[in-house]
């Protein structure tokens, strides 16, 4: 059975939460003083898949273009670059304040609102809304007032501030990329749906810089939509839980020539994880920058098509869009439960186990195996249990392949390769293991 499709219901958000928490994937931070809300800690295994998530990315915006170079700028920048780019001025919520217990709300969270009101009798009383930037403020240097700057809102910005040096110390020439993987912070008033909405986030961003053309600015929009679908389809998402929601011209940022979001179907509603955004001119204008064709001379301003996406957004789809369950081959009460994880994306690629703990050569020969995969690959030990029990616990963290070394593999040095989703097993010999599973993980 799948819940994604059968039994989803509010139950399926807390089957993840409980996954996540229980086999280490992603905590509540600091978890111990009671947890700090709207920030998340990744666990061991967490931490693998969010690896993971950023390699494939990076391997797909950067290593497999040509136009496109990468990006590492610094998370607290002048604060000039946020008054030039509107933050300080744009990057605001009406928010306002109970009298009665001083919390505060979106002003046009109407949910949150009228659920707050109830905690008080059905009645509110409200300050008027005041403007609250979301840019979240730090205070740096040793001497009083100290200078105040901010963590960045975004990670864009740090491309733009760059556009120059990136152009003067590469070869790159329009149309041309620069991506870049960072994290950001928000100053959310309500954080929430697990990691969806949180404080601190990581984001995944190319800025495609091009010739303010509007047929084919508007061109390369498309492209982009339809290359960034792809990437999470061929990841695995199931197609028919994605959709564009284009905004419309009134809802769009006011320097958005078209902007569309790529939203996944998850149990809390359609949301939003990647935006595609034809921003114009607007940033380097901002920022006074210019380019200049190295063939022709001409000087313009370029335009920029963006593809912003969230790697803790994008995480959390992953787990959601590849748990299923399996009640017929459970234990006792507990259904079977599989993380169909591309096997590029699962934390560890391979299980080794010797079929029995207690038999010296089965375990030194499965250690060697181990010890060998493990040069390339993310291989975990497990020799607890029975060999059912082994399974069971490697398909709920998404363990693409399970190799048991047993009485056979010491005759004739074939072992057995098990397979998550099918369940099928088949033999492999022991020197052709590692090229076995770098054929599967280059499907
Ligand atoms: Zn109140």
């Amino acid at each position: 059975m799948d819940v994604n499709k059968e039994t989803l219901s509010l139950g399926a958000m807390e089957k993840i939460t409980s996954l996540a928490k229980r086999r280490g994937f992603i905590f509540q931070g600091s978890e111990i003083y009671g947890g700090y809300q709207g920030f998340w800690d990744y666990g061991p295994l967490g931490t693998e898949l969010k690896k993971n998530i950023k390699n494939e990315w990076w391997k797909s915006m950067v290593y497999g273009r040509e136009d496109v170079v990468g990006l590492d700028a610094a998370i607290i920048m002048s604060p000039v670059v946020w008054d030039k780019s509107g933050h300080l001025k744009n990057f605001v919520e009406p928010l306002i304040e109970c009298k009665t217990c001083h919390k505060r709300f979106k002003a046009d969270d109407e949910a949150s609102v009228q659920r707050h009101e109830k905690e008080h009798g059905g009645k509110g009383n409200w300050t008027e809304p005041k403007t609250f930037n979301n840019l979240t403020e730090v205070l740096l240097g040793t001497t009083e007032p100290k200078e105040k700057a901010y963590l960045r809102g975004e990670i864009t910005q740090g491309v733009f501030v760059n556009f120059k040096n990136v152009t003067d110390s590469t070869r790159v020439k329009i149309p041309f990329g620069i991506a870049q993987i960072g994290k950001a912070f928000r100053n959310e008033i309500t954080p929430g749906n697990f990691t969806f909405r949180s404080r601190e986030f990581e984001q995944m961003e190319l800025e495609y810089f091009v010739k303010p053309d509007e047929k084919r600015s508007k061109e390369s929009f498309e492209d982009w939509k339809e290359i960034r679908k792809k990437w999470y389809e061929d990841l695995g998402i199931d197609g028919k839980k994605l959709r564009f929601h284009d905004h419309e011209p009134d809802k769009r940022a006011h320097y958005a020539r078209y902007a569309t979001d790529l939203e996944y179907d998850a149990p809390f509603g359609w949301s939003e994880f990647e935006g595609i955004h034809h921003r114009g001119d607007f940033d380097l204008g901002n920022h006074g920058l210019k380019y200049t064709d190295p063939e022709t001379g001409e000087e313009y301003t370029p335009w920029v098509i963006e593809t912003s996406g969230g790697v803790d957004r994008a995480l959390l789809f992953f787990l959601i869009d590849s748990y299923f369950e399996d009640p017929s081959a459970g234990s006792g009460q507990v259904a079977r439960v599989i993380l169909k994880l591309h096997p590029r994306l699962a934390p560890y690629k391979v299980a080794v186990f010797p079929l029995l703990k207690n038999k010296l050569e089965l375990v030194e020969k499965a250690r060697e195996i181990y010890k060998t995969l493990k040069k390339d690959l993310n291989v975990v030990w497990d020799d607890r249990g029975n060999i059912g029990k082994r399974y069971f616990a490697q398909d709920e963290i998404g363990t693409p392949w399970c190799v048991t070394v047993d009485f056979e593999s010491l005759d004739d040095g074939t072992v057995t390769v098990r397979d998550r989703d099918s369940a099928k097993q088949t033999r492999v010999d022991i020197d052709k293991l590692t090229n076995f599973f770098q054929t599967e993980l280059s499907k």
